[in-house]
């Protein structure tokens, strides 16, 4: 299997490829761009280019002893470390190992390659790097040995400590085309049949994990209902705000899977609220409108801002009220009380004669939750 597992990034492709036939490939690198749009995969297929022998043209044989362990997950020169699934960092052992026993992801690093060319180490959940094992790990990111590459996975930039960010060459990744994002639904068996695939893959703002996230049970018509509703220009209403609560409550028993559930739930609407701004900014929906993937969001934008019963000062206080959500999300915000106040505070926005800004004491005190 050579590059054409790898849908879209052919920018990024090339931007290491030239590197590579250049002899200018930096060491570390910090990939950064939205979850579930490739850049996993994209850096094992780095990995794997990188360790061929016989790789041409920036192409991995794909049948030499190095492709094959690699493509088993069990290459001797390649290092993978990311989150265990019931922490919410990357721990400190993780990457030095417990006192004095020399394990761990730095150590590994630093050991000779087995074959004696490069090495290769992808530290994914980069998000998730606090300051202590950020500390750890500047020195392997300053110095790596020779012929090594480590690459970090992130989403956003602000996500990532400083002391990393400047260490490392920073690489964007773009969201997905729709019709990528559906190829790889249709072409891995996600989901079927296509007319299905193309739905989620237009709702899904170019990444695969979104359009997963709207398959199943009835999130993607719960999007449309939400959406409809936002456009109608009556934010709040009892019985909306408690539907809302129970479809976030419905996405799992946990509480990561209703946080996640919210956060998506906001995403939806500060997208919602962009492109009803844009229609309100421009007098009428912008020309490059009409290239947005999801045109049924387009409509309702269109719609929404005719409905809006405020300005649009108060639409850009909307949107940066459901951009609030996640930061309250993360800091553990009990989802009920969070999905209450944010509607309220919508409301508040919708109807406000001057410009209003949501006051934080109608969201706190937080409870764990
Ligand atoms: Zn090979």
């Amino acid at each position: 299997m050579s590059w054409e597992s790898v849908l879209g990034h052919d920018r990024v492709r090339r931007q290491f490829a030239t590197a590579l036939a250049n002899d200018r490939l930096a060491s570390t690198f910090l990939f950064l761009g939205p979850d579930g749009i490739g850049k996993r995969t994209f850096a094992l297929k780095l990995a794997q280019t990188l360790l061929c022998p016989q790789a041409m043209d920036f192409h991995p044989c794909g049948v030499c002893p190095s492709c094959r362990q690699m493509l088993a997950g069990e290459h001797p020169d390649f290092e993978y470390l990311c989150r265990m699934p019931d922490r919410n960092q990357i721990m400190l052992e993780q990457l030095i190992g417990e006192k004095g026993d020399r394990d761990g992801f730095c150590h590994s690093i630093a050991k000779k390659p087995y074959y004696g060319g490069r090495k290769v180490a992808i530290l994914d959940d980069a998000d998730d790097l606090r300051h202590e094992g950020a500390n750890a790990l500047l020195k392997t990111l300053e110095e790596p040995p020779p012929k090594t590459v480590i690459i970090l996975i992130g989403t956003a930039e602000q996500r990532q400590l400083p002391t990393i960010r400047s260490r490392c060459q920073i690489v964007r990744f773009a969201p997905l085309d729709w019709e990528e994002v559906q190829q790889i639904l249709l072409q891995k068996d996600l989901v079927s049949p296509p007319d299905m695939a193309e739905r989620l893959a237009r709702s899904s703002g170019g990444s695969v994990q979104s359009a997963l996230h709207l398959f199943g049970e009835d999130v993607l018509d719960f999007r449309t209902q939400w959406l409809e509703h936002l456009a109608s220009g009556r934010v709040t209403e009892e019985g909306f705000i408690k539907s809302l609560q129970s479809f976030v409550e419905r996405a799992g028993k946990e509480a990561t899977p209703k946080r996640r559930r919210l956060m998506e739930v906001a995403a939806w609407a500060a997208e919602y609220f962009r492109q009803a701004l844009a229609v309100l900014a421009n007098g009428g929906p912008p020309p490059a409108m009409r290239e947005f993937p999801d045109q049924e969001l387009v409509r309702l934008a269109v719609a929404g801002a005719e409905n809006w019963p405020g300005t649009m000062e108060s639409m850009a206080v909307a949107l940066d009220r459901c951009l609030l959500v996640e930061s309250q999300v993360m800091a553990n915000a009990h989802v009920v009380t969070l999905v209450e106040s944010w509607l309220l505070d919508l409301n508040q926005a919708a109807h406000a004669k001057v410009p209003f800004y949501p006051s934080l004491a109608t969201v706190s005190p937080l409870a764990q939750h």
